[in-house]
Order: C-alpha cells, then sequence, then structure tokens
C-alpha cells in the first residue's frame, strides 16, 4: 500500500528530480500488476522504494502492513531483474539455494527446496549446470527459481525479458502465469511493453514522467477459460 508517496533525489540541490510525485496504490495479495510508462516516469523508482533499496521522501509505504524495511528482513518479497545476476561460478542448484543459506537452512532443506524450485520453472535436470551453460530465458526462469526459493508473498520483477528476443519473451510470460497461478504470489511488473502488459496483468498502472505520476489504473481481468 502507497500513500501519498513522493521521492525526490538530489533534495534542495539544483539536480533535484521529482521521480514520483504523490503516489497513491493498493495492491491486493495474489494480484499481477503492470507499470508501464516511458522512460523516467518513476517505474523502477517506485519498485526499489517497495524493495527498500531506497528511502520515500515522504509518504507512507506499506508491504503486508509492514515498513518496508521489516519486509525486507522478513524476506517477504523476491526480485528478478532484466540483467541476470546470477553467480557464474556457483552451479545453478546452489544459485537458488543461497536465500535458504543466508536464512541458515541446512543443506538436506536447502537441496531439496532448489530442486524443487526449479522442477517448478522445468530445469530440474540442470541443477549442476552453470549459469554460463545455459540460455538467456534459461538464466531468467534461474532468477525466478532463486527470487521464490524463500517463498515470499511478492515478487517485484523489472523488466525481467527485456534483454530477451520476441520468441522467448512470449515462452517466458506463459511460463510466468503458469507461475503466478500455481503460487498465488503477488506480481509487482515492471515493463515497457504495453502488449506484455495486458498479456500478463489483472490491472495495468499507467505513468508518466517529469514529474513520476500514476495517470490512470486500468482494470484488465481477462475471463480467462
Ligand atoms: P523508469 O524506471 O520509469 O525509467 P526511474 O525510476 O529509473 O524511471 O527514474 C525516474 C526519474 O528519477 C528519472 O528522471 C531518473 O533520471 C531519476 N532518477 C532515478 N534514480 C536516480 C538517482 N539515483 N539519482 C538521481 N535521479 C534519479
Ligand atoms: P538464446 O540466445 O535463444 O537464449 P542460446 O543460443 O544462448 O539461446 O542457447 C541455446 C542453447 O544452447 C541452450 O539450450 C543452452 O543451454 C545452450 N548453450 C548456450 N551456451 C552454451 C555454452 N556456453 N555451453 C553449453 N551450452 C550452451
Amino acid at each position: 500500500s502507497a500513500q501519498h508517496v513522493n521521492k525526490i533525489f538530489n533534495l534542495k540541490t539544483e539536480n533535484e528530480v521529482v521521480a514520483l510525485e504523490n503516489v497513491n496504490l493498493t495492491i491486493k495479495p495474489g494480484e499481477f500488476i503492470s507499470l508501464i510508462g516511458p522512460s523516467g516516469c518513476g517505474k523502477s523508482t517506485l519498485l526499489r522504494l517497495i524493495a527498500d533499496l531506497i528511502t520515500p521522501t515522504s509518504g507512507d509505504l506499506k508491504i503486508n502492513g509492514k515498513e518496508p524495511h521489516q519486509a525486507r528482513l522478513d524476506r517477504d518479497y523476491g526480485m528478478v531483474f532484466q540483467a541476470a545476476t546470477l553467480y557464474q561460478w556457483r552451479s545453478v542448484s546452489k544459485n537458488v539455494q543461497l536465500p535458504l543459506e543466508i536464512m541458515g537452512y541446512n543443506r538436506e532443506e536447502r537441496q531439496k527446496r532448489a530442486q524443487e524450485m526449479l522442477d517448478m520453472v522445468e530445469l530440474g535436470a540442470f541443477g549442476k549446470h552453470y549459469p554460463w551453460q545455459l540460455s538467456g530465458g534459461m538464466q531468467q526462469r534461474v532468477s525466478i527459481a532463486r527470487a521464490l526459493a524463500f517463498n515470499p508473498s511478492l515478487l517485484l520483477m523489472d523488466e525481467p525479458f527485456g534483454a530477451l528476443d520476441e520468441f522467448t519473451r512470449e515462452r517466458m510470460n506463459m511460463e510466468l502465469l503458469r507461475i503466478w497461478d500455481e503460487t498465488q504470489v503477488t506480481v509487482i511488473f515492471v515493463t515497457h511493453s504495453i502488449a506484455e502488459a495486458v498479456f500478463l496483468s489483472s490491472r495495468i498502472v499507467v505513468m508518466s514522467p517529469r514529474p513520476g505520476r500514476i495517470t490512470a489504473i486500468v482494470n484488465n481481468d481477462l475471463p480467462y477459460p
């Protein structure tokens, strides 16, 4: 939930940028929300605020009723970025195990959970491979498996398929909808692509730049069979 959220970079300097102005948005559990709009409209800023990578200049931001910092400590969300952020010298399974390792899970639990997650993204046979041995689409599926390994209620995705070719991207979109359906995770998905937003989301948040604002929120509950 965001109430009157403002984010100004370089406050009170000549380089002041109003990245977000008066953002109000409430997202219900299990929704698939897309944030769309041109470059510079504040999509990444909003995602980074939710992830507690930066803090609002003013306003109220809560995740599951908690301050973003608490939600971060509790691992309430996972993140997937455009560029694969996998560790190239760790096996695929070891990459997925990383968040569990940080939270102190033992080896057996980690391996079991990593295998479950890799099975879910249809990479069950690739645990012992290294990320550089996989295609771009496969690497992003590993990133999704890692982001969901800790079973967060929220998945934040910043143009996750932006670097993939059109065909891979379409397959990834189908795959993501299946995962969303299976896990019931709430997704906040940043994209430049209107087509992608329409295909994926239950609601579309349209933003515009200078200053970054929400200009429309569109219901898109498609009657899937
Ligand atoms: P989008 O993701 O929609 O392209 P951003 O959230 O990256 O937009 O950026 C929104 C505005 O905030 C832009 O004008 C951008 O230049 C500015 N901005 C983003 N991050 C910073 C930063 N760390 N310092 C200064 N300005 C920033
Ligand atoms: P795309 O560009 O469509 O994402 P790639 O051409 O990178 O796909 O990969 C296609 C296939 O080749 C994948 O199955 C991937 O596992 C395999 N592959 C890619 N690079 C390597 C590599 N360096 N070693 C072994 N297999 C690879």
